[in-house]
């Protein structure tokens, strides 16, 4: 499990520190009103032995969007995100496991929205290589708030309380993750990804304004989907369209493509394929297998470890 690592190393203040020594002062608003915005990247081993992380550009786009809008300053350029990743995979990376990174950046001054000073932290977990296994899928009674309280387009970690509540209920329920509906009743999302349903061949997912983080794999598995001539469409989904969908699978950087075997305790129609076509895809793309114009992988410069 990602959270049980303790690696060697972290990014912080510019520089790499022991793991232990990687702290925030109790006073600070990332620790008083938990204010942070932070990205989840994944790299993969390469068939040729390189390192290729996944839409990287991508994601630092997101965390400048997510910065501006908590007001938080964020001067760094692509490249020097990109040199403070590498300093720290350079480090950590291991020849049998990819990675997962949380690249945050931690208001440590200011107050209220005055004087804002953020820190650029780099934490890094190594990953098994495997496909997921399908998940039993539950619909939370928690609901994903709106973006007039906290938008979901915001990546912060406080927007992820509801989440970890609606996992504690799925959990009681004997499901491993669980949909959040938005202040209508549909298909906002579910707790760390995107939902993806199959009916009649066609793929569906709510657009980011039912309330879902504008997720840089769904844009990915459009992609996919388009190239193998499968019909893709976004469009708001009704609660009871995951009852009755022929497939359903969560779709996100961390979450791949995790298919579902069952939702609310009814087990899926199954009556096509295309999401279980779609997720082998999906891992021979990101491991250098097979290429997609659509995917860039940006190479983190190290040297396969023997
Ligand atoms: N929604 C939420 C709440 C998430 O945490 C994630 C994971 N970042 C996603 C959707 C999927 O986004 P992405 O594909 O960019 O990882």
């Amino acid at each position: 499990m990602v959270k049980l690592q303790q690696p060697k190393f972290v990014y912080m203040g510019g520089k790499l520190r022991l793991w232990d020594e990687a702290s925030l002062h109790i006073g600070c608003e990332a620790v008083n009103r938990g204010l942070n915005v932070f990205e989840g990247i994944k790299g993969y081993w390469q068939n040729d032995g390189r390192f290729g992380v996944v839409r990287l550009s991508h994601h630092y786009e997101r965390l400048c969007r997510s910065a501006r809008l908590l007001h938080i300053p964020f001067n760094h350029t692509y490249e020097e995100y990109c040199s403070a990743i590498y300093e720290l995979l350079g480090e950590l990376l291991g020849p049998d496991r990819d990675m997962w990174a949380r690249t945050t950046l931690f208001v440590t001054e200011g107050y209220w929205g005055e004087n804002t000073v953020a820190d650029l932290a780099v934490t890094a977990y190594h990953m098994d290589k495997r496909i997921p296994e399908p998940i039993n899928l539950g619909v939370s009674t928690w609901q994903r708030s709106s973006d007039v309280s906290l938008p979901a387009r915001i990546k912060t970690s406080t927007n992820y309380q509801v989440a970890r509540l609606a996992r504690i209920e799925g959990k009681a329920l004997g499901c491993q993750d669980m949909v959040l509906l938005n202040q209508w009743g549909r298909v906002a999302e579910a707790t760390t990804s995107c939902v993806l349903i199959v009916r009649e061949g066609v793929i569906y997912t709510p657009h980011a304004t039912e309330g879902a983080l504008e997720s840089i794999t769904i844009d990915i598995v459009e992609a996919i989907a388009h190239s193998e001539g499968i019909k893709f469409v976004r469009r708001p989904i009704d609660r009871t369209e995951l009852l009755v969908a022929d497939e359903i699978a969560l779709c996100g950087t961390l979450a791949e493509i995790t298919l579902v075997k069952s939702i609310e305790g009814l087990p899926l129609n199954k009556k096509s394929d295309i999401l279980v076509r779609l997720q082998n895809q999906y891992f021979q793309i990101v491991r250098g297998l097979s290429s997609h114009p659509f995917v860039g992988l940006t190479f983190v410069p190290v040297k396969c470890p023997v």
